[in-house]
């Protein structure tokens, strides 16, 4: 078993960059080494966190237990027909750049999720998506390990109930399984998404032969730096809270005061808000409060301006929401994990 680190401090874990402490940290660089401290009961009745990258997590204070930093490498190649690609890739593997390797090898269907932060294993517990692709429309099943017997369990894709940002691994199975692999099927035939509108635009006027899955790669990555703050410069966790879904009914009575309120259509009875325009439009775009900021660029996105406590953080959270509710009566949801 590797050294386990007592009251380590947790800044370099998380995005967000708060000097939280871990009551015990510990790098799991196997699934043996991880069934190992199960089998042992170190973990029983304690308080256990997988942390991959801390890219969309907020602590408000010291982490009272286990903090376990995944750091499970390697990728596989499972099989491989005329058409598709079987991919199998451990948890700790840092998502974007698994995400470049796929771009590399020209298999289709991960680039719209370019340059998301984070490792591997957190991507289907947030089914994470962006430029209207999400990870599950491409994974085939993951591994995962059960934090109380140590023993290990595949998940096919239907089982895991995904929505947005969501996975059964946020809801009934919360807190019981550490993801250890994950396989994704990709196309080796040109299959390009580019209905989003940023995307869309960005390749206005050129014709789809002429595209080549690089180009949709970096045009994605060029859209992301031009709106988001980079972590490494200003703490931040992506989007703070999630697009709330509405009735269509909901959405009339809106209209009647806010003519130009953009959604996009969910089904026939419910519709997505773009959470960052009822921010905008309550006035919280580039304010500042002590510490902690809402991005100038994205109202999405909250911002350690300097060394922000996590409760600053979530202070200011918690202003945005009861704004937001009091002037559309509607309830933002955050999607980071708070702490
Ligand atoms: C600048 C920026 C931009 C972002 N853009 C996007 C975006 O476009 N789309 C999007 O969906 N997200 C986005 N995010 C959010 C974040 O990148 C994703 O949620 C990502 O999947 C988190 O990965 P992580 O490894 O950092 O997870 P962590 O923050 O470490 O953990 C998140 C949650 O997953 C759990 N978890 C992590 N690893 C495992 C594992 N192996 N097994 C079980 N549970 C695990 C944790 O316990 C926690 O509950 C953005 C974040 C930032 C900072």
């Amino acid at each position: 078993m590797t050294e386990v680190l007592e009251n380590a401090s947790l800044k370099k874990y998380n995005t967000f960059g708060i000097d939280a402490k871990a009551r015990f940290l510990v790098h799991i660089s196997s699934a043996n080494q991880l069934r190992e401290y199960v089998t042992t009961g170190v973990f029983s009745n304690q308080n256990v966190l997988i942390l991959g990258g801390g890219s969309n997590v907020l602590f408000t204070q010291d982490f009272d237990g286990w903090v376990l930093v995944n750091e499970i490498m390697g990728i596989e190649k499972v099989s491989e027909e005329d058409d598709y690609i079987m991919i199998k890739a451990a948890g700790g593997e840092n998502w974007s750049a698994f995400v470049d390797y796929c771009v590399e090898q020209n298999w289709h269907g991960l680039e719209n999720l370019s340059l998301i932060p984070g490792k591997l294993g957190a991507a289907p517990v947030q089914n994470i998506g962006a430029y209207g692709v999400e990870q599950c429309e491409s994974m085939v099943c993951l591994e995962a390990m059960n934090l109380k017997t140590g023993e290990t369990s595949i998940f096919k894709n239907e089982d895991c109930e995904f929505g947005y940002r969501s996975s059964i691994f946020k809801t009934s199975e919360k807190g019981n399984w550490v993801v250890l692999n994950v396989t994704y099927r990709l196309w080796k035939k040109q299959v390009f998404n580019l209905e989003y509108s940023p995307l869309k635009t960005a390749f206005e006027g050129i014709s789809i032969e002429s595209i080549n899955l690089k180009d949709v790669s970096e045009a994605v990555k060029n859209i992301r730096r031009s709106k988001l703050p980079d972590p490494a410069i200003i703490g931040n966790a992506g989007s703070f809270f999630k697009n709330p879904i509405v009735s269509k009914e909901k959405l009339g009575n809106l209209k009647i005061r806010f003519s130009n309120i953009p959604f996009y259509e969910i089904d026939n009875n419910s519709v997505k808000i773009p959470a960052g325009w009822l921010i905008e439009t309550c006035n919280w775009k580039g304010k500042t409060i002590g510490n902690a900021g809402v991005h100038d660029k994205q109202a999405l996105v909250l911002v350690n301006k300097v060394n922000a406590s996590g409760i600053e953080i979530r202070d200011l959270a918690r202003k945005i929401q009861s704004d937001v509710l009091e002037k559309f009566s509607i309830e933002l949801d955050p999607e980071v994990l708070i702490l």
